[in-house]
């Protein structure tokens, strides 16, 4: 079965061959203070900023989802007021898991066919935290590089945290443009789920530490301090640091695997905008996202496809959500091969 599943999704082919070098190197019992962790922690967290191209003075934690993220940042950076802005169900449900726990909560939604305006966001509260979520995984858009640095100018003295959890590791991101930036490994790292990655610029840590709130095993200031020796506060997912390790070994800079994911993407829309039965479900192309497409079915059949697609091998995506009934997603990770690819591209062609 050939996953085309927007994560957990398709890993890479040589995840099964790293779990039993895992497993003959005793990497599933090493000790999480040894320095043989260390080693690799040091290794990784390297490797990450090579190939993602993250800024060096960044700090990088390992955390256990981006659903976690949400609520570090909540409990570490939250002290007024966080603006949400967001156009789908994963920044709505950033905003409502933030609004349990801090009373500054605000929702900022907005259409998905709309390109954000960056002038419309620009905030008097100077302690705010503004939440983007870069690429919306439920309806297939995303916030441009562009448009978050434009935030982050106009707001200056607020934080900005990014949700790039089906985005990072698959095209460019600017992290420079923001202070904040989080992701699960099982989308575009093509690894198993149990494992997230947030990244934070020096000003992001020097405010935990300014604030202070530290009641919490996976507070930021605490994180820090145990990652000045490439440590966490608890027993991470050792088996995933050392997958993602020798994933990113192996793997292209983000401009290469950037330009390929781009190219498939623009491959997509040219089946999609052919095609008799099948369009995007987006209209505006200009807020697409390159590793998420959502497809809408004309004819309502949307069930006949999935269940011939997954006789053929084919693993769709299901529509989220509300959108579930007319529409199936397809993951556009850098994992999928472009064999793959072509296989569900003639298999979707074929419906008539
Ligand atoms: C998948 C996803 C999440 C949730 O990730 P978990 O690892 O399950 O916590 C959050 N945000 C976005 C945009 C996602 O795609």
């Amino acid at each position: 079965m050939i996953s085309f599943y927007p994560g957990p999704s398709r890993i890479y082919d040589e995840i099964p061959k790293y779990v039993a070098d895992a497993a003959r190197l005793g990497i599933m019992s090493m000790n999480h203070r040894s320095e043989e962790f260390i080693a690799l922690s040091k290794k990784t967290i390297t490797l990450l900023k090579q190939k993602l191209n993250i800024p060096k003075d960044y700090t990088i934690f390992f955390t256990s989802s981006a659903t976690e993220c949400w609520e570090i940042i909540a409990q570490s950076w939250v002290t007024a007021t966080s603006y949400h802005i967001y156009n789908g169900a994963f920044g709505e449900k950033w905003y409502t898991y933030t609004q349990r726990l801090r009373d500054g909560a605000q929702a900022l939604p907005f259409n998905h066919e709309k390109k954000i305006k960056p002038e419309a966001f620009v905030f008097n509260s100077k302690q705010s935290v503004i939440c983007i979520t870069q690429n919306e995984t439920s309806n297939g858009t995303q916030v441009s590089n562009a448009i978050i640095k434009k935030i982050k100018t106009n707001n200056p003295e607020s934080l900005v945290a990014v949700d790039a959890t089906s985005s990072m590791a698959g095209i460019v991101l600017d992290f420079k443009a923001a202070d904040i930036w989080f992701a699960s490994v099982q989308k575009c790292f093509g690894l198993p789920a149990g494992m997230a990655l947030m990244v934070c610029s020096p000003n992001a840590i020097q405010k935990a530490n300014l604030l202070n709130q530290n009641l919490h095993y996976n507070s930021v200031v605490f994180m820090n301090a145990m990652m000045e020796k490439w440590q966490t506060p608890y027993t991470p997912n050792v088996l995933n640091i050392y997958l993602l390790m020798r994933v990113l070994e192996k793997s292209k800079p983000i401009r290469e695997v950037h330009k390929r994911i781009v190219n498939q993407y623009k491959k997509w829309i040219t089946l999609l905008d052919k095609h008799k039965y099948l369009q995007h479900l987006i209209k505006n192309k200009a807020v697409h996202s390159y590793t998420v497409l959502p497809v809408e079915t004309i004819f309502g059949e949307v069930n006949l496809i999935k269940i011939k697609a997954k006789q053929k091998g084919y693993l769709l995506g299901e529509g989220y959500g509300t959108l579930k009934a007319n529409t199936f997603r397809i993951a556009n990770f850098p994992a999928i091969k472009a064999t793959e690819i072509k296989l569900l591209q003639n298999f979707l062609n074929a419906i008539r």
